[in-house]
């Protein structure tokens, strides 16, 4: 018998379940010929969402000088734009090393994960979470323990919960704001009390800010690294996949602030790690300068008449006149995350529920559990289509709930 390939044992917990079964079932479907309506993920260059055109220009531009690996960390010109824009925003002391340039955030969050984590060592992350971050801990050997965030509360972090499940194992703590999946924008207050429990027990912040320019009815966005000062290290996260509308170039940056000093060893995990994957995408670092010194048009797309408010909107106002859904609204990102009534829909698994709806009304939705949420009653729905698609898909998702009896 031909022996039989195996994945590794460091698999066995590891998830990502909005790419899972029910992505697989859409694609099936597709291939027999169906047109599936896909609110499943924050891409938004299908929905005819271009990016700025001097960003294409500059890549374009910059192809011939673009040939070689870069430096491990990235271009210093990019790097050095990262380290002026943080500046305009408050954040102090950041050098133009402690810049990382990577194939989107993606990367620089396993990348971080896999240099600090031991087998054993927890970091808090938020339920309902990005799974991303769960399943790169996991993958990391590290533990991820999951904090709650408060539906009945605007989807705040619960301090008290997140300080409950520190113990003397736990390296960091996440902060996803904007927030995917819940669209929820945190407040002064509610981050300054994360940094306050992150100063007490010594902990480091990995600020996942990739939404930070997208936010509505002019909900301020705090980035993170402007609280945590000299007493906390803080990794921000962020790049051009969303704001700037180019997830397909892969191109994200990680900036290091806080007290390097006592993360020395750290430092040079992440500096290791980073060598090895030789460069980020040298065509795409091109464009972070050229993106964050330009015409900041994602302004156009979230203010009053921008087709990304008006989607907002129309998501949150038409979920919530559904009977049996109800709806928190999003002041920021991409997404709005609605609750199902259990009870009358009969809802025992909301991955079942996904691929109901998907085989039904031919909408791909992705399912609350897939983002580490533990009660079966949530869904994640992207506001990224057209008003009228969306308007469309939300009269099939009512008639589709108007019979549906799951047991
Ligand atoms: N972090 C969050 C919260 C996200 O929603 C995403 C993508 O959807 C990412 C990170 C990954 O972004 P990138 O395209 O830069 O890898």
């Amino acid at each position: 018998m031909p022996k039989k390939v195996n994945q590794s044992e460091k698999l066995a917990n590891v998830r990502y379940d909005v790419r899972g079964p029910v992505l697989e079932q859409a694609e099936k479907m597709e291939d027999a010929g169906h047109r599936i309506l896909r609110l499943n993920i924050g891409n938004p260059a299908p929905f005819g969402f271009e990016a700025p055109d001097a960003i294409l220009v500059d890549m374009i531009k910059n192809l011939p000088y673009a040939q070689g690996y870069s430096d491990s960390r990235g271009i210093f010109s990019a790097r050095t734009a990262v380290v002026q824009y943080y500046q305009t925003k408050g954040i102090r002391n950041l050098s133009v090393d402690d810049v990382y340039l990577g194939n989107g955030v993606s990367e620089l969050i396993s990348l971080s994960l896999q240099a600090l984590c031991d087998p054993g060592d927890e970091i808090l992350v938020p339920a309902p979470d990005y799974p991303l971050w769960t399943g790169a801990t996991t993958l990391s050997g590290g533990t991820a323990v999951h904090y709650k965030c408060e539906e009945t509360d605007g989807w705040n972090p619960d301090l008290e919960d997140l300080r409950s499940k520190i113990t003397d194992r736990t390296r960091g703590i996440v902060v996803i704001n904007p927030n995917n999946p819940t669209g929820a924008v945190y407040s002064r207050e509610t981050l300054e009390g994360i940094v306050r429990i992150a100063a007490e027990h010594d902990l480091i912040i990995f600020a996942d800010e990739i939404y930070e320019k997208i936010t509505y009815d002019g909900a301020e966005m705090i980035n993170m690294a402007t609280l945590t000062g000299e007493d906390v290290l803080c990794l921000t996260f962020s790049g051009l996949s969303k704001a700037y509308r180019v997830a397909g170039y892969r191109s994200g940056w990680l900036a290091i602030t806080g007290p390097n000093w006592k993360a020395e060893s750290y430092l040079e995990g992440i500096k290791l790690l980073s060598n090895m994957r030789m460069c980020a995408n040298v065509p795409a670092q091109h464009a972070i300068q050229t993106a964050l010194g330009g015409y900041q048009s994602i302004n156009d797309l979230i203010l009053p008449g921008g087709r990304l408010k008006a989607q907002r909107d129309l998501a949150y106002e038409r979920l919530n006149s559904i009977d049996g859904v109800s709806c928190e609204p999003a002041a920021g990102a991409l997404y709005l995350f609605p609750k199902l009534d259990v009870e009358k829909f009969g809802i025992v698994s909301d991955e079942q529920f996904a691929l109901d709806l998907l085989k039904e009304q031919k909408i791909l939705i992705s399912h609350g559990s897939a983002f580490n949420f533990d009660t079966a009653d949530h869904f994640r729905l992207v506001f990224l289509p057209s008003v009228e698609q969306l308007a469309a898909a939300l009269d099939r998702l009512e008639e589709f709930l108007s019979g549906y009896q799951q047991i």
